[in-house]
């Protein structure tokens, strides 16, 4: 793909510095949105250790944990997300191939259940979205006890969560005591969600925006867009702290990305974006990318078409 890697942003830049201009106002550097909060005591496992497991669970509360595949076992590395609630538990993904995710969700499940004193609880295993990185480990979850592994078509997921009107519902689902919203964003693929939890204040946000690159087939580029919209129309409405994607593919560099398929993430960027970034984003979408051939570089993350695929 060719790169043209920075003539967005200066272009961009100097829209911001003439629309300045034009309305009169002091030159000033265009905004820039404050960072996410760091969520996570330790950085994450990226490949840069001999050593480093095969997973790694970091908790953002003591009932909301994130779990890295390695990067040695498959360059997507990964995120997953675990949820409790007092009824049912929510597991968002079950990682890349090669990734052995199961041993280490039960291994937390086993742990909190002691420590609260339960007994089973429900486990409900959702998927950010339906492309193999992300659902790779379904079978181990499908033959766990107590467990319902959610389809991988929109349909399916939207009769799971009792959406009369995708992708404009937005939909409810209770683990008790924690009422988290399930709102669909098909673009990058047909059944993405993302999912917000109202006692963290953080957005899972799936393939659709992570520090990376946020692939969007061309021919499915109107539907980001709308997503999008209706993301930042929720975002308006909703205090989001910061989102959390499924990959990193950024380093620290401001707009720099490590090579596909990277075994190793040196210098990573943090897992945590600015709510900031879901306008950001938004703003970008609204360039004529099925025309640009390029990536749309931001600081945090790189707008990627691609040619059209079918969903
Ligand atoms: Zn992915």
């Amino acid at each position: 793909m060719a790169s043209g890697r920075g003539s967005w942003r200066s272009n961009t830049t100097a829209a911001l510095v003439l629309a300045a201009f034009l309305a009169g106002s002091a030159l000033v550097a265009p905004a820039r949105s404050l960072p996410a909060p760091a969520l996570f005591r330790e950085t994450w496992i990226d490949g840069t250790a001999a050593g480093e497991p095969e997973t790694q669970v970091q908790a953002i509360d003591g009932d909301t944990f994130v779990i890295r595949q390695s990067v040695k076992t498959n360059f997507e590395a990964p995120f997953l997300y675990l949820l409790f609630g007092q009824d049912r538990i929510l597991l968002v993904d079950t990682g890349a191939e090669n990734g052995v995710l199961r041993p280490t969700v039960d291994r937390v499940i086993g742990e909190w259940l002691a420590a609260h004193h339960r007994g089973q609880l429900p486990l409900i295993v959702a998927h950010s979205h339906s492309h193999g990185d992300h659902i790779a480990g379904d079978a181990a979850f499908r033959e766990r006890p107590n467990t319902t592994v959610i389809g991988l078509k929109p349909a399916d997921v939207a009769s799971f969560f009792g959406m009369k009107n995708w992708p404009q519902s937005i939909a409810i689902f209770d683990l008790g005591g924690r009422a988290l919203s399930i709102i669909p964003t098909p673009g990058h693929q047909a059944a993405h969600i993302m999912i917000y939890d109202p006692r963290t204040q953080i957005l899972l946000s799936g393939d659709a925006l992570y520090p990376g690159r946020l692939y969007v087939p061309v021919n499915h580029m109107d539907e980001e867009r709308a997503s999008i919209d209706r993301l930042a129309a929720f975002a308006a409405t909703h205090p989001i702290r910061a989102a959390l994607g499924a990959h990193i593919e950024m380093t620290r560099t401001p707009g720099r990305d490590y090579v596909q398929q990277a075994l190793a993430h040196p210098d990573e960027h943090r897992l945590e974006l600015s709510p900031g970034s879901i306008g950001a984003l938004q703003n970008g979408l609204k360039a004529p990318l099925e025309r640009e051939w390029h990536g749309q570089v931001h600081d945090d993350f790189i707008v990627y078409p691609v040619p059209p695929r079918p969903q």
